[in-house]
């Protein structure tokens, strides 16, 4: 009997499979932390070289390092061969990953990843060097197999999604011609469940300060001034507390809520269909208990509210043993996550007011902007939502469930605005992935099954674009 071309370029990954994963490992074995770029520069150059190489292997064209001023280089790579008549995909993916600390409690090390259970562990397997890889794979496995590519694509990655993706919004401004297409595919999240794909319908924003706060010229012996001068750390944890609510957990900063649009009845609808319980938030994060705001289920809280988190608090002493001063400084680092309409720039002028406001005469208080992501929904009746839907059913056998994702992808609504405006934004992790956490891993099945969506996707879009 005839095999269809999906078949054909599935069979063709089956058959390449072991070497697909092998090759991973090697991806996951650059040490690309854009957190940490200017110390490891040359990762991010032998990274973006490998994978130029890889791209021209699997039978992109015109593959390329692209170097950015002071920033890590993004690798592009096509292949317009379906022709102008031929629907264009433009892949993105990143290469780049967050820091490993504390690298202690890794189980084993970082970038010397293994395969093990089922499972291929490493900073970056699955977010997202096995996703984008998954992408890469399936191209492919369509290019190598007698099946071809029913679609051109473009692809490109870039190394610093982790740190705000602060020089890429330039580059798509003066490169839109390059990267002209008909709709973007991005594979950058996690599935709720192995028989619970996930389309992303939007993205949380992001809005991250640093606070410093300056008391004495220098550190002080707190039994001799302690009384006398103010400790910075003790105002510190009390500005922090009056940030949120502690009962309610609600923001406490003035306009903080003004801009936050209501969900739509189809986003009802959609957050009212996710299966997420407390127990699977319990079972997941290994807390005593779930915390949140009030009057609103957990599956709403982690995606559709905004939230406040202190990353982390520096200042004073923290060594084994007593040592009684008061700090000269301190400093927390803050971030908040922000849903459609809250603009990043706009709540950090919120928050700052607020803190200057409140800190008192006897410190004086910074409060910086680091990197921020702009909050983002796309178009669910593009047609590209009704092929990925179709396609991740097939690829995975149950049909994916809408959801707004959590966590921020700076870019999406400059690609939004400057490519494309129909993105698929989906992925092939898990909850159990421990992204951005120690010991990170990806699930190999979910990596195939994720490989296949993205064949079945190819043939769909081909499809519906020559009936359109
Ligand atoms: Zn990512």
């Amino acid at each position: 009997m005839a095999k269809n071309l999906s078949d054909l370029a599935i069979q063709y990954f089956e058959a390449h499979e072991e070497e697909a994963i092998e090759k991973l490992c090697q991806l996951v074995r650059f040490p690309t932390i854009s957190a940490e770029y200017c110390e490891r520069q040359a990762a991010f150059s032998d990274c973006a070289l490998w994978l130029q190489g890889e791209m021209s292997r699997i039978g992109l064209e015109n593959a390329q390092v692209i170097p950015l001023e002071n920033a890590p280089p993004l690798v592009y790579a096509e292949w317009l061969g379906a022709g102008d008549s031929a629907p264009t995909l433009l892949i993105y993916g990143h290469y780049d990953v967050v820091p490993v600390d504390p690298l202690e409690q890794w189980s084993r090390p970082p970038f010397e990843p293994v395969v093990t259970a089922g499972r291929l562990y490493g900073r970056g397997a699955s977010d997202d060097k096995g996703q984008f890889w998954a992408i890469l794979c399936a191209v492919e496995a369509c290019l190598k197999s007698n099946s071809g590519l029913p679609l051109n694509v473009k692809i490109l990655l870039e190394g610093e999604e982790e740190a705000l993706s602060a020089h890429l919004a330039p580059f798509l401004k003066e490169n839109w011609d390059r990267l002209n297409c008909n709709g973007i595919l991005i594979a950058d999240m996690d599935a709720l469940h192995p028989q619970v794909p996930l389309i992303m319908y939007g993205t949380r924003g992001n809005c991250t300060l640093e606070v410093h706060l300056k008391g004495p010229s220098h550190e002080l012996h707190s039994g001799t001034y302690g009384g006398g001068v103010e400790n910075p750390l003790n105002v510190l944890v009390r500005l922090l507390a009056a940030i949120q609510d502690g009962k309610t957990r609600r923001i406490l900063v003035p306009g903080f809520y003004a801009a936050v649009r209501p969900l739509s009845e189809r986003e009802m609808a959609y957050l009212e269909d996710l299966p997420i319980t407390d127990e699977m938030g319990l079972a997941i994060t290994g807390a005593p208990a779930l915390a949140g705001e009030e009057g609103y289920p957990l599956k709403a809280r982690i995606s559709a509210r905004p939230t406040f988190e202190v990353h982390g608090i520096c200042g004073g002493y923290c060594g084994e043993g007593v040592k009684t001063v008061i700090p000269a400084s301190v400093t927390a680092k803050l971030s908040f996550r922000l849903v459609p309409n809250q603009d990043p720039e706009e709540i950090g002028k919120l928050v700052r007011d607020y803190l200057v406001q409140k800190a008192p005469p006897t410190v004086t208080i910074e409060v910086t902007p680091w990197g921020k992501a702009q909050p983002a929904t796309v178009d669910l009746d593009a047609p590209l939502i009704a092929a990925g839907q179709r396609a991740i059913r097939r690829g995975f056998g149950a049909p994916p469930k809408f959801v707004r994702g959590g966590g921020s992808i700076p870019i999406l609504n400059i690609l939004q605005e400057q490519i494309h405006p129909h993105i698929l934004l989906t992925g092939f992790g898990l909850p159990e992935d421990r992204t951005h956490s120690t010991d990170e891993s990806l699930s190999l099945s979910q990596f195939r099954n994720g490989v296949r969506s993205v064949i079945y996707l190819f043939e769909e879009v081909g499809k519906f674009s020559r009936q359109a």
